[in-house]
């Protein structure tokens, strides 16, 4: 269970409205560390010809319904669907890679530009049982790359995804790959995997059961601790896979090695979802516990045509915000950039230091401006609340002769300095940034 967040102060108050289950808040100290993830994604991705696309969160229920798939337990049990007031269903989306096939779809992309590079961030929505890294409302960023069925595809993809992994910081992760097939082998591995579940179906739970009947890959991912042990010696579709599936991997493989990303090969990794065709990976957090996927993506050759499109392949992956923040150092995002703090020590102090205020603000600056009246101690503790590194103090002496005194308050000396209060802003940053010593 997630640890209830609430403040106690707040608990015994029964007015108090608190976040939905599974919903949390991402507070500053986690939206520092995010914001690096996604500038990083911008600039890696970059490189790799990927540019960002925004999309909504709701969505029609039918789009996933049709690509998810109607057996998985996301569109059997997962989805956050409702009826809009004329009756349509609509779906928080639960991922986001049938909302970027239908913009590639509906804005023209398919035709103007069919190797079409995505990249989206944002919330996605799957109500699950919350659990550590497993929330109801959790953030990906992830990228499809359109049109292109070689090798040379998937192998850039996945060394986007090292580099990326490499550029936040990632650490304890390994790539775990795996083709799962095409149109042509995987109906006949779906046939050897339900001949091989019929044969022991009395140790198989009934939703495994009807999925055998269904859709027999799906058993491959039942949770259920007796349907895992029979599953740890299904057939793998590894040795199924028909020559131009085994010639793809190897390509992929190759290309790989050749860059030396470490990978290792896992024949019994199938991605959750039904449109998947052959290259599949997966990236693992080794210290994550349960919820050890950092991420994953694969190749979904029949995903656009089943959504109405032309007949055109695509390659994804996405990344779980919070899992990837758990997996980068506590380093990055830590350090909050130096403030400024203005205090003004009497009333009339107000006026001159919201100027101060302002011109340091123009001049990039980041300023903590206090309110007036209170002792040069509580203001400086304030200013050391706000992590502040140089004060600017305006007293009634400084308003008088119209200089403010600037204080360092890293090396807590009384290094004083006296500086006119309307002094222009590049006067202004140039005399911070020589008492930061080049950190502003
Ligand atoms: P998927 O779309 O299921 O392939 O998920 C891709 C990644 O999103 C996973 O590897 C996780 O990092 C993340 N993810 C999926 N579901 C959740 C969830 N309920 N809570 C947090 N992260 C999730």
């Amino acid at each position: 269970m997630l640890k209830p967040a609430v403040h106690p102060a707040l608990m015994s108050n029964p007015d108090t409205i608190t976040a939905v289950k599974g919903f949390r808040d991402v507070l500053p100290d986690e939206t520092r560390r995010w914001r690096l993830l996604d500038e990083a994604a911008a600039r890696v991705f970059g490189r790799y010809g990927f540019e960002e696309i925004g999309l909504p969160i709701v969505e029609r229920t039918e789009l996933f319904a049709r690509s998810i798939g109607d057996t998985t337990d996301i569109v059997e049990k997962e989805m956050y669907s409702f009826a809009d007031r004329d009756g349509t269903s609509l779906t928080l989306r639960p991922e986001a890679t049938a909302g970027v096939v239908r913009a590639y779809l509906e804005s023209g992309l398919a035709q103007r530009d069919p190797t079409a590079r995505l990249y989206y961030r944002g919330p996605m929505f799957r109500r699950e049982r919350p659990q550590r890294g497993r929330y109801r409302q959790f953030h990906q960023i992830g990228v499809e790359a359109f049109g292109r069925e070689d090798p040379l595809v998937d192998a850039e993809l996945l060394v986007m995804l090292t580099r990326y992994l490499d550029d936040v910081g990632a650490r304890d992760t390994r790539l775990e790959l795996n083709s799962v097939g095409d149109a042509v082998c995987r109906p006949v591995y779906r046939e050897r995997l339900r001949a091989f579940g019929t044969a022991r179906l009395a140790e198989l739970c009934p939703d495994c059961h009807r999925r055998l009947e269904r859709n027999p890959l799906r058993i491959l991912d039942c949770k259920v601790e007796s349907c895992r042990r029979v599953v740890a010696s299904a057939p793998v579709v590894l040795d199924s896979l028909c020559d131009g599936c085994r010639a793809h991997l190897d390509a992929v493989r190759a290309l790989l090695e050749q860059e030396s990303v470490p990978y290792t090969m896992n024949p019994r990794l199938v991605r959750g979802l039904d449109y998947y065709t052959r290259t599949a990976f997966e990236v693992v957090g080794a210290t994550l516990g349960a919820q050890n996927a950092v991420g994953g993506g694969g190749r979904y050759d029949g995903l656009v045509a089943a959504l109405g499109g032309p007949d055109v392949s695509g390659i994804g992956f996405a990344l779980g915000v919070e899992r990837l923040a758990m997996v980068v150092p506590a380093e990055v995002g830590a350090e909050i950039p130096p403030a400024v703090a203005v205090l003004p020590l009497a009333p009339e102090a107000v006026g001159p230091a919201f100027g101060l205020a302002t011109r340091l603000r123009d001049a990039g600056l980041s300023v903590a401006l206090e309110p007036a009246g209170r002792s040069v101690k509580a203001l400086l503790r304030a200013a050391d609340r706000r992590r502040a590194r140089v004060a600017f103090i305006l007293g009634e002496d400084e308003l008088r002769a119209g200089r403010a005194t600037i204080r360092d308050l890293v090396r807590h000396e009384d290094r004083r300095q006296a500086l006119a209060l309307d002094a222009p802003s590049a006067v202004l940053a140039e005399t911070v940034r020589s008492m930061l010593g080049g950190d502003a």
